[in-house]
C-alpha cells in the first residue's frame, strides 16, 4: 500500500513512521523547507530559538513510554528551570510542584528531524489538490505538477488549510472547516547580558504577552542569552496584520515596562498564521478521520492544542489506515 502524508509535523510524521514500519510505502510531502511545523527553531546570528512549541508535557499514559524512548536516544531532555507566573504589576509566584517540561535537545527542531530520519520526506513541495484517479489517488502540486498514485491520502496540517484538501471527503471537510486556529505571535530576542530576573519561564497576566521564557535556559543550549516572548492569543488575533516590526517592538516593550532592564540588542517576530486551537469551537471528538474513499485526516486540531495531541492523531491516523487495508493492496 503506498500511502501520501501531506505535512510534516508532529502529527504528520508520527502517522509516516508507524506505517512504514508496518511495511507501507510512505512519501511525506511538505510545503516548508523542512520537517518540523510548529515544533521549529530559528537560528540566528549564533542564537537559536524555539519559536513555536516551548516544550511538551506527557498527559497520555500510551505517550510516556514513547517520550522515555526519546529522551534515551538523546533526542528530548527535561526542562528544570524556574518556572512560575507573574501576577499584578510583576509579582513572581514559583510553581509548585513543577510539572515536567520536555524539550528536543540541542533544540526543539531536534524532535521532528530525528523523527523524519529514513523517511521520503519532499521538503519545498506544497499540495493544492487532491484528486481520485480511478481507485487511486492523486495530488497536484502548487507548480500544477501532477505525483504518482497513492492507495490513501493522509492530511495532517492545521484545520483551515486541510479543508480545501479534504474536498473530496465532504464530510471530513466540513469538520476542518469547523475547527477555528487563532493566530500566534512569537517574538525571539537576543541580549549582550545575561537578563536578571529571577525567573527562567512565565505564565503572564494580564496584557499582550502571555508567556516569557529564557532559551537559553533549556538544556544543550549554548549561545547567547535569549528568550522567547509570545502574545496572548487576543491580542495576536487584534495585531495579526500589524508589521513584524511593531510587533517585536510592542510585546518587547510590554515586558520592559513591566519588569524593567529588558533590553534585547535583537528582536524580530514570527507569525504563526494558524497557531492554536480555538478552545472556544473544540475539537471534533474523535482523534483522526477516515473517509471510506481513502482521504484520512489528522492533526492537533483533531484532539487539542499541544504537541501530545498531535502525535495521538497521527498515531490514531496509521491506526485507522492499517485497518481499512484490504488483502492485495
Ligand atoms: C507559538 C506556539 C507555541 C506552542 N507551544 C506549545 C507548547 O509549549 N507545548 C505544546 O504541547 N504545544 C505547543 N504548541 C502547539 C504545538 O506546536 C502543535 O500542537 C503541534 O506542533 C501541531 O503539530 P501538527 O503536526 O498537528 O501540525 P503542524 O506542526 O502545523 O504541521 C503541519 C505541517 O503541514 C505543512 N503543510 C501545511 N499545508 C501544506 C500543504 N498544502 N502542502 C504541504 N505541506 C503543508 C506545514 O508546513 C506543517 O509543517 C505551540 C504552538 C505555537 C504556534
Amino acid at each position: 500500500m503506498h500511502i501520501a502524508i501531506i505535512g510534516a509535523g508532529i502529527a504528520g510524521l508520527t502517522c509516516a513512521r508507524a506505517l512504514a514500519a508496518a511495511g507501507c510505502a510512505v512519501t511525506v510531502f511538505e510545503k516548508s523547507r523542512g520537517p518540523g511545523g510548529r515544533i521549529s527553531t530559528r537560528r540566528r546570528d549564533g542564537a537559536a530559538f524555539d519559536h513555536g512549541a516551548q516544550f511538551f508535557t506527557v498527559r497520555d499514559p500510551a505517550f510516556g513510554p514513547v517520550a522515555q524512548d526519546w529522551a534515551a536516544a538523546g533526542m528530548i531532555a527535561p526542562w528544570t528551570g524556574r518556572f512560575g507566573r507573574l501576577v499584578g504589576e510583576s509579582h513572581y509566584v514559583a510553581e509548585t510542584p513543577p510539572l515536567t517540561r520536555w524539550v528536543g535537545v540541542p533544540r526543539m527542531s531536534a524532535i521532528t528531524r530525528r523523527l523524519s530520519a529514513g523517511l521520503d520526506v519532499k521538503p519545498k513541495t506544497r499540495i493544492e489538490r487532491v484528486a481520485r484517479d480511478g481507485d487511486r489517488w492523486r495530488l497536484t502540486t502548487e507548480g500544477g505538477a501532477s505525483t504518482g498514485a497513492f492507495d490513501r491520502v493522509v492530511v495532517a496540517t492545521p484545520a483551515p488549510q486541510a479543508a480545501p484538501l479534504l474536498a473530496a471527503a465532504p464530510k471530513l471537510a466540513a469538520l476542518a472547516a469547523a475547527a477555528k486556529m487563532r493566530p500566534s505571535w512569537a517574538v525571539m530576542a537576543r541580549f549582550a547580558e545575561p537578563v536578571r530576573l529571577p525567573f527562567d519561564a512565565v505564565d503572564v497576566q494580564p496584557g499582550p504577552v502571555a508567556w516569557l521564557a529564557r532559551n537559553s535556559s533549556k538544556p544543550g543550549r549554548d549561545g547567547p542569552e535569549c528568550w522567547v516572548l509570545l502574545a496572548r492569543a487576543s491580542w495576536a488575533e487584534a495585531h495579526v496584520d500589524d508589521t513584524f516590526d511593531d510587533v517585536a517592538a510592542a510585546l518587547v516593550k510590554a515586558v520592559d515596562d513591566r519588569l524593567g532592564g529588558f533590553a534585547p540588542v535583537e528582536a524580530i517576530a514570527h507569525r504563526w498564521r494558524y497557531g492554536l486551537l480555538d478552545a472556544r469551537s473544540g475539537p471534533p471528538g474523535v482523534d483522526a478521520h477516515l473517509d471510506p474513499s481513502g482521504l484520512g485526516a489528522c492533526g492537533d486540531w483533531c484532539v487539542g492544542p499541544r504537541v501530545e495531541s498531535a502525535w495521538r492523531s497521527g498515531r490514531a491516523m496509521a491506526r485507522l489506515i492499517r485497518e481499512s487495508a484490504t488483502p492485495g493492496i
